[in-house]
């Protein structure tokens, strides 16, 4: 997708405030630092419109970006938060299943690894869960910059098999840095639309 128009409608942190206009929406989960922030800016073609994780005292909200009044790409906070209090992921927890179990507009969901590492206990966890609720997933390994060519179908094998992907899902390589992969995310992304 040509994107030009894109605009941060909203932070929600609870239903009420999801946006209501009825576009698709596909939602991004991922630990904090994976690059959820970075998929973001690449898919949109902005160097910065996605804030990082890093930025002090970004507010772990629901963000919903307007794709050309057409789509809503929905940043969902980084699960396995390090610095925040056991209440305040509780409440992280609640707002986000809500999102995932109830949302009618809700397409997919992309999950975010590292493709450096095995994925973790959470990153299977997250997708059993999606999985569960039948949501189709799109997960994307990251940060295949780093990773040599040599070794990029031991990063698929060790993926496919620790997160046990289901034949229906889709797993996809990717780096923010080369923008290899940004095609394939978002001809999944548009094939979700529908
Ligand atoms: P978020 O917390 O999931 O939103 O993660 P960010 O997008 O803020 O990225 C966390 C860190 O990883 C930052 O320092 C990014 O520059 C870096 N990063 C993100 N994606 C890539 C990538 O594809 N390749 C490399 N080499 N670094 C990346």
């Amino acid at each position: 997708m040509q994107v030009n128009n894109v605009s941060m409608n909203l932070s929600a942190v609870s239903s009420r405030q999801y946006p209501d206009e009825g576009y698709p929406e596909i939602a991004l989960l991922g630990r904090s630092n994976v690059g959820k922030s970075s998929l973001i800016n690449t898919l949109i073609n902005r160097k910065s419109f996605a804030r990082t994780s890093s930025t002090p005292g970004k507010t772990q909200t629901l963000n919903f970006y307007n794709i050309e009044d057409i789509l809503y790409l929905v940043d969902v906070p980084g699960y396995g938060f390090a610095k925040v209090s056991k209440k305040q992921r509780e409440e992280f927890g609640v707002m986000i299943e809500e999102y995932l179990t109830t949302r009618k507009v809700l397409h997919g969901v992309i999950i975010l690894v590292d493709g450096r590492h095995a994925p973790s206990d959470d990153d299977i966890s997250m997708y059993q869960f999606v999985s569960y609720y039948h949501l189709p997933t799109l997960i994307v390994a990251t940060k295949m910059d780093k990773v040599k060519k040599n070794q990029w179908n031991k990063t698929i094998s060790q993926v496919n098999k620790s997160m046990n992907v289901n034949q229906t899902d889709q797993l996809q390589l990717f780096s923010a840095e080369t923008k290899s992969g940004k095609d394939e995310v978002w001809n999944w992304i548009e094939d979700h639309m529908k």
